[in-house]
């Protein structure tokens, strides 16, 4: 076995382990759903601000036009009983005008009444709108605290394996660097395979009696016949 591959085999240890931090760090939640449901509601309040202003300017529009319809009910009812009108068509128009305004009155009255109503409603939604935003506001806080929390753990230690990384390339040789990354490029990141009961670690072949003297005396490199890896048996 080369004698570098000890210092490969750590390299190897070190770079599979920031493969595997670098996977948990992409698959960490940035409380996506709990932000979700935190923007629909405050959207849900907007659209209810919305409705209650709109509502608002119907309701003073109404009250206006409530005030002068009494207003000219007030007008034709003086005219009515001032005795100023004799003539009995105009006295039973005037009658019908009293009557029409009035009905338009009863109508508006019913209108505004509703209209009260809806407020109050929407007053309520706004309300308990207001309670959820609070909870889904906090649930969204610490669930955000929590992914800053793991998301920095993870990356200390990765620094660390870096760390160890570092230390571990002045002692191997450019060329086999590069040996190394091409294989680690082609075999799925693993370069190198440790023989475990004499059987290669990453794909459970057999590794022969032959293969294994060899590895114990030639100072080479030696690939497992099956995967491609580089062999590296610890001492005893
Ligand atoms: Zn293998």
């Amino acid at each position: 076995m080369h004698p570098a591959l000890t210092y490969i085999y750590q390299l190897q240890q070190e770079d599979s382990a920031l493969t595997a931090l670098k996977r948990q760090l992409d698959s960490l939640d940035p409380a996506t759903a709990e932000k979700r449901a935190l923007t629909a509601l405050e959207q849900q309040y907007q659209a209810l601000e919305v409705k209650q202003h709109a509502l608002h300017a119907d309701l003073q529009d109404a009250e206006l036009k409530l005030k002068s319809l009494e207003t000219k009910i007030q007008q034709l009812d003086k005219k009515l009983y001032s005795g100023s009108v004799i003539n009995s068509k105009e006295l039973s128009a005037l009658e019908q005008d009293i009557e029409m305004l009035k009905r338009q009155r009863g109508q508006l009255d019913e209108q505004i009444l509703l209209g009260w109503d809806e407020m109050e409603s929407l007053k309520q939604q706004t309300e308990t709108n207001r309670a959820h935003q609070e909870r889904a506001s906090a649930a969204y806080q610490s669930q955000y605290q929590r992914y800053l929390q793991t998301k920095s753990d993870i990356e200390q230690q990765a620094a660390q394996h870096l760390k160890k990384r570092k230390a571990l390339l002045p002692h191997i040789e450019e060329a086999i660097l590069q040996k190394y990354e091409t294989l680690r490029g082609k075999l799925g990141g693993v370069a190198v395979a440790k023989v475990e009961n004499d059987i290669c670690a990453m794909c459970h072949t057999a590794i022969t009696a032959y293969i294994k003297n060899r590895l114990k005396s030639d100072s080479v490199f030696i690939t497992c016949e099956s995967c491609g890896r580089l062999l590296y048996l610890p001492s005893e």
